[in-house]
């Protein structure tokens, strides 16, 4: 199937062109001809599928169309909703590309900067706004933002909008949002809240389903070595010196630990940056950008940092603890091996982190291959309950002395 034959019209064509895309994926033509037709969408995709394009196309058809015919101030007609200021940015660079042979303008709202030029571009006029959902509700109540003429809602990752807290947002969105209007409903996951509240935002929508995240890429190699916790740092110097790895995303469950690792690779000469939500928004773009022209070897991201970045031809991702939650080592190793090309997903497993594993395994329905030539293997036991217990409670003991020492000391 070509783009031609979903019928888009000759300015997106050629922007496609300009991408060098020459078949559009499965989410795309599933999705382009029910959103021309105007119809609602519950899309469960995740990001590595093309889903951006699978909306950002079609809207612009539709306004685009739509715009020929309006007079005076442009009115915000299309509102993109999306968690992370990453995802924000992203959309609406493809926007901007996308939609490079037509006369619309854009915009992005986001966090953790000043308001001052995205004010500037509101006042300007906006057809199409990315925004994240804090941000957006600030505009609203400052009066810079009106929602009353939007005609087409995307909600984008929908399940880590939920995750990161922002049901109250959302919620008081929608009731800004003119009843009669078409909306778009993105989510990797399909949990029961989920789908609740696709409920309350769409009509008849039309159900598209690609890659569920139970799915690993088939062209994706998964790897695990299992370790103890004294031995994982310098099992990951050992991994590093194959210098095909030349790009890593690395992925740490918290922040604290993603600034340590960072600091381990940088003290062993290896470049490496830490991408987390205490850094500020200039770092994190810096960062992503020198990590795409390959001046970072080693990026170490948090989950919800890393959700959504979008790096040409990731081939490594390590997984440098086991995430609890089986569905975020799906979402982690998508970021490899997208778009029909290859990937390598390692993982370290401590003793501690054995059961997550096998919860993983039962998710995706495979077996992970043990990686051989692994110097440093699993020789600890992982603990009992009660000696679990007693190292929860020792940590609890540590962190309250550690607070307690800290307000003595201001
Ligand atoms: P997304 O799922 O929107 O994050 O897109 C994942 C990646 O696939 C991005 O780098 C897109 O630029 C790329 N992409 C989207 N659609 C196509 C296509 N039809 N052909 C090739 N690459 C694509």
């Amino acid at each position: 199937m070509t783009f031609k034959e979903l019928n888009l019209i000759d300015p997106l064509l050629k922007a496609l062109q300009d991408k060098n895309y020459v078949e559009p994926t499965a989410i795309q033509q599933k999705a382009i001809p029910q959103i021309l037709a105007k119809r609602d969408i519950l899309g469960s995709a995740q990001t590595g599928t093309g889903k951006t394009a699978a909306f950002a196309l079609p809207i612009i058809q539709l306004l685009h169309t739509d715009h020929s015919q309006e007079k005076g101030r442009v009115a915000i007609k299309s509102l993109i909703v999306t968690p992370t200021r990453e995802l924000a940015i992203q959309i609406h660079e493809n926007l901007e590309f996308y939609g490079k042979y037509t006369r619309l303008r854009h915009a992005v709202i986001f966090g953790g900067v000043k308001q001052g030029s995205q004010v500037s571009a509101l006042n300007r006029g906006v057809d199409i706004l990315v925004a994240t959902p804090g941000r957006l509700l600030d505009l609203i109540n400052q009066g810079y933002i009106k929602l009353d003429q939007v005609k087409l809602f995307v909600l984008d990752e929908a399940d880590r909008m939920l995750d990161m807290g922002f049901i109250n947002d959302i919620k008081k969105l929608l009731k800004l949002l003119p009843t009669k209007r078409q909306s778009l409903f993105f989510s990797a996951t399909m949990p029961a809240n989920i789908v609740e509240l696709s409920d309350k935002i769409l009509t008849n929508p039309v159900r598209i389903e690609v890659s569920p995240v139970s799915s690993a890429a088939e062209t994706l190699q998964q790897k695990v070595y299992f370790t103890n916790k004294s031995t994982k740092k310098d099992l990951l110097f050992h991994i590093l010196k194959d210098k095909n790895m030349d790009q890593v995303l690395l992925f740490s469950r918290t922040k604290h630990g993603a600034d340590k690792i960072t600091k381990n690779l940088k003290g062993a000469g290896i470049q490496a940056a830490a991408i987390h939500g205490n850094k500020a928004q200039n770092h994190r773009q810096k960062v992503l950008s020198q990590f795409k022209d390959g001046s970072i070897r080693v990026l170490v991201a948090t989950d919800i940092a890393a959700r959504g970045i979008d790096i040409d031809k990731l081939q490594y991702v390590l997984n440098y603890d086991i995430p609890e939650d089986p569905e975020t080592y799906v979402h982690r190793i998508g970021r490899s091996g997208r778009a029909g090309e290859t990937g390598i997903a390692i993982s370290l497993c401590e003793p501690e982190e054995n059961p997550d594993l096998r919860a993983i395994e039962n998710l995706i329905r495979q077996k992970i291959e043990v990686a051989d030539n692994n110097p440093f293997p699993q020789t600890d036991k992982p603990m009992t309950a009660q000696e679990k217990k007693e190292h929860n409670k020792e940590k609890q003991q540590k962190k309250q002395a550690f607070f307690a020492n800290r307000k003595k000391s201001r």
